[in-house]
């Protein structure tokens, strides 16, 4: 009886203790570095700053937003890829753009709900949906329900985020 008690004791001690360690180690390292991990991509922003230009890390890394009507995708055309600016994931394809008038690049919909996530993001007092690269946590820019048929969804992305690949014409 006594030796089952110490052995649950020493097995919960264990537990603890490794419950205790791994968050603290965790943060201190994101704090430390910056990187962030999510499903596989981790750099630091020093890492992120030697392949982006300043415009682009301040966007993607950090959470910002161009001015409206300055980014270079918002009234642009082409047939195509829209991609992650940092990793290179799939995120939009053109035929899914449409011209929102809001001055950023809008997309109905995504190539893959899993190239995606959305966040809550609370910051200007406001309530909005961020969303992110899946692959890398790039910021991108947010959601709005207030987009085209089918699905009403306005996804409204900052050009400096996002990196087009014009469609290869099959051959003749
Ligand atoms: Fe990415």
């Amino acid at each position: 009886m006594r030796i089952s008690k110490i052995i649950i004791m020493f097995l919960i001690a264990v537990f603890l203790t490794a419950c205790d360690k791994r968050p603290k180690e965790t943060v201190n390292e994101q704090q430390k570095t910056g990187a962030v991990q999510m499903c596989g991509i981790v750099k630091t922003d020093q890492e992120w700053k030697d392949t982006l230009t300043p415009e682009q890390f301040e966007i993607a890394r950090q959470k910002g937003t161009e001015k409206a009507f300055t980014g270079k995708y918002y009234d642009f055309k082409g047939d195509g890829i829209y991609k992650c600016v940092c990793c290179g994931n799939e995120l939009f394809d053109s035929k899914t753009k449409f011209d929102s008038g809001s001055g950023w690049p809008s997309f109905f919909d995504t190539i893959s709900q899993k190239n995606i996530a959305s966040v809550p993001d609370n910051s200007l007092q406001m309530e909005r949906t961020e969303v992110i690269c899946s692959k890398c946590n790039a910021h991108l820019g947010h959601l709005f329900e207030d987009g085209p048929k089918p699905t009403n969804l306005r996804y409204c992305i900052n050009s400096a985020a996002l990196d087009f690949e014009e469609r290869k014409k099959p051959d003749k």
